[in-house]
C-alpha cells in the first residue's frame, strides 16, 4: 500500500531531525526541499582553508549530553531519539563548563559551584533559591524583566557574568526577556551537562542525519524552494493528496506541482505564510503575533590562531562588561579538525542594539582587541558575518515564541521561532522535534 506522503520545507537541524523521525516511524513516504545548495541551514559549514567556517552555529550544544538535543540525536529509539551514533555522530566536551576574561586575565571552572568564588556571598546564598524557582512554563500576567529580578537576589558582576553568556547564546540581554525565561534558561544551563561540541563540528550531525534519512528511503533536494502551499485539488496530479505544493529549482523559471499529505515547515512563520494560499484560514490574533515578531540579529567574527596562544581552552568564555561582544569559543581544542594542523579557531559573537551593522561590526572589532590582549599577536581575522533579516541569530525572541501549530490541519512549523519555554538554542529546536511529528502523525 503506498504510504501518506510528507515533505519538509528547510533542511536546517530542525527540519532535517523532524525528517529523520518521520522517516524512522516508516508510516510516511518523505522528502525534504531545501531552496540552499547546501543542508543545515544555520547549522553547518563552510571550508575555508582547512577552518571549518560556521553558517550559523559556533560548534557548540548548551547542554552537552543531558540535554533535547543530545537526547534526540543520540538517543537510543526505544526512548524516542534518533540513535545517530550508528552514522558516527557525538559529542565531545567542551575542557571548561565555563570561563571569563577579565582586566585581560583568564579564568575558568568546571561547574557551576566552581564559578561561585569568583563573585560575592550573596551570589552563593542566592544561588539555591534561583535554581528551585518554580519555572518550568511562563509566569502568569508576567511584567518583569529577567535583570530586574535578577537585581533583587545577586551581585552586578555575577548578573553581567551570565548576562554576557546570554549575549553570547541568544544575542539578547536579560532586559530584554521575560524574567520566567531568563531563570528557566539558567536552571537549564545549570543543571546540565557543560557544552559539548559535535565530532566534526555541526557538518558531523547534518552529516549523520542525512545518512540516516538515506538509510530510511527518504530523500533531500537541495536548490529547491517551495514557493506555495495550496489544496490538493488545485491540481490534477495532486488532487487525491491534502496539499499541491509549488516547488522551483533553482535557474528554472516554471514551478512543478508536487502533492503532499502533511507539511512541516522549517523556514519560518513569515516564510510560511507567504506561501500559504488564500484558501487556509490563520485567524488574525495567529497572523498578527507573526507579523510582530521580530527576527533577532547578531555579529560573529572567526579568527585564525597561531598555536602560541595562552588560552588553551575550549570552554565558552565570557567577557562581561563589553559594550558589544558577550564572548568566544576556540572549539579545536576539542576537536583540533576545525583548523588545519597547527592552528585555532575562535569565533566570537555579539548582540546588534543598533541597526548600523557597519559600525557594529567596528565596535565589535574594538571591544575584542581590547579585551584580549594577546589577539593582535596570535590572530588573523579570517571574516566577520552578520545574521539579519531571512538568516538570523533567532527567528523569535527567546521568550516570545510562535506557535508550532498555526490553525492549518496538516501543517506544523518547527525551528527556532518555536522552541519551547526556556530551552535555548538547538535544545530548545530539538525539545519541539518529537511534539510535531507526533501532531503530523496524528493529522493523519
Ligand atoms: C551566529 C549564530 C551562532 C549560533 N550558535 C549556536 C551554537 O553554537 N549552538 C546552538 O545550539 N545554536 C546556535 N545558534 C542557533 C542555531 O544555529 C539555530 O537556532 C539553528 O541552526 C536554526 O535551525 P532551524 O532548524 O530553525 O533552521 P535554519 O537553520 O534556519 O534552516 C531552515 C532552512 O530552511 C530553508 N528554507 C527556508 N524557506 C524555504 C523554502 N520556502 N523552501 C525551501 N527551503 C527553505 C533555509 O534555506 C534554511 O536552510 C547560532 C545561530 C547563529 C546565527
Amino acid at each position: 500500500m503506498e504510504r501518506p506522503k510528507a515533505i519538509v520545507i528547510g533542511a536546517g537541524v530542525g527540519g532535517l531531525g523532524s525528517a529523520a523521525k518521520l522517516a524512522q516511524s516508516g508510516e510516511f513516504d518523505v522528502t525534504v526541499y531545501e531552496r540552499m545548495s547546501f543542508a543545515g541551514g544555520r547549522f553547518t559549514q563552510h571550508d575555508h582553508d582547512g577552518f571549518q567556517i560556521p553558517t550559523g552555529a559556533v560548534h557548540m550544544i548548551p547542554h552537552g549530553k543531558k540535554g533535547p538535543f543530545a537526547k534526540l540525536m543520540l538517543g537510543s529509539r526505544s526512548k524516542g531519539g534518533l540513535d545517530l551514533k550508528r552514522h558516527g555522530v557525538d559529542l565531545l566536551p567542551t575542557s571548561h563548563f565555563a570561563c571569563r576574561m577579565k582586566d585581560g586575565k583568564f579564568q575558568s571552572a568546571n561547574s557551576v559551584y566552581g564559578l561561585l568564588p569568583w563573585f560575592s556571598a550573596k551570589d552563593t546564598v542566592n544561588l539555591p533559591g534561583l535554581l528551585a524557582k518554580g519555572a518550568k512554563k511562563s509566569w502568569e500576567n508576567e511584567t518583569e524583566d529577567g535583570r530586574t529580578w535578577l537585581e533583587r537576589r545577586f551581585s552586578d558582576e555575577f548578573i553581567d557574568f551570565l548576562d554576557a553568556f546570554s549575549n553570547f547564546a541568544i544575542s539578547l540581554r536579560f532586559d530584554q526577556m521575560p524574567a520566567s525565561t531568563v531563570v528557566r534558561m539558567l536552571q537549564n544551563s545549570f543543571w546540565s551537562d557543560r557544552p559539548h561540541i559535535p565530532k566534526g563540528g555541526c557538518k558531523g550531525v547534518i552529516d549523520g542525519l542525512r545518512a540516516d534519512l538515506r538509510e530510511n528511503g527518504a530523500r533531500v533536494k537541495l536548490s529547491h524552494e517551495v514557493t506555495e502551499i495550496l489544496p490538493g485539488t488545485a491540481e490534477e496530479e495532486t488532487k487525491e493528496h491534502r496539499f499541491c505544493v509549488g516547488i522551483r529549482r533553482r535557474g528554472r523559471d516554471e514551478a512543478t506541482w508536487v502533492g503532499t499529505d502533511a507539511i512541516i515547515h522549517n523556514g519560518g512563520h513569515p516564510n510560511l505564510l507567504k506561501a500559504l494560499s488564500d484558501d487556509f484560514e490563520v485567524e488574525e490574533v495567529v497572523r498578527t503575533q507573526i507579523e510582530n515578531t521580530q527576527a533577532v540579529g547578531g555579529i560573529g567574527f572567526c579568527f585564525a590562531l597561531d598555536d602560541d596562544i595562552p588560552v588553551r581552552s575550549s570552554g565558552v568564555t565570557m567577557l562581561p562588561n563589553l559594550e558589544r561582544v558577550g564572548g568566544f569559543v576556540i572549539p579545536t581544542f576539542s576537536d583540533p579538525s576545525l583548523a588545519p594542523e597547527g592552528k585555532h579557531l575562535m569565533i566570537t559573537h555579539q548582540y546588534v542594539p543598533d541597526a548600523s551593522v557597519k559600525s557594529e561590526i567596528s565596535k565589535g572589532r574594538e571591544d575584542l582587541y581590547e579585551a584580549i590582549p594577546w589577539l593582535a599577536d596570535h590572530g588573523e581575522e579570517i571574516c566577520v558575518h552578520t545574521y539579519h533579516r531571512n538568516w538570523p541569530c533567532n527567528r523569535a525572541p527567546q521568550g516570545a515564541e510562535l506557535p508550532m501549530d498555526i490553525g492549518v490541519d496538516g501543517i506544523r512549523c518547527v525551528g527556532d521561532g518555536v522552541k519551547a519555554h526556556g530551552w535555548m538554542m538547538v535544545e530548545g529546536i530539538a525539545s519541539n522535534v518529537p511534539n510535531v511529528v507526533q501532531q503530523i502523525s496524528q493529522s493523519m
